[in-house]
């Protein structure tokens, strides 16, 4: 009888390209995150604003990115 189990490790996918939508002037840009930290700024490449996060918000792809950050992603929260 052949059994078997894939049984490797379950790896969390995390997507690490966000797309940054400027709120001053619609620009958009793909950025990439790093892993483990939050980006706080970002200068739209655009029009030059300092995207800041929304209150609440840690970082910057959280409010404007079409992902959430990496340490988000980890993290399963209930409405
Ligand atoms: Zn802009």
């Amino acid at each position: 009888m052949a059994c078997s189990t894939e049984a490797g490790p379950v790896a969390l996918v995390i997507e690490r390209h966000s797309v940054l939508t400027c709120p001053a002037c619609g620009h958009r840009s793909q950025e990439e995150m790093p892993e483990d930290s939050c980006l706080f700024f970002h200068e739209c490449a655009g029009c030059g604003a300092r995207l800041r996060p929304l209150p609440g918000d840690c970082c910057v792809f959280c409010s404007w990115g079409t992902v959430p950050c990496p340490p988000k992603q980890g993290i399963r929260e209930t409405a």
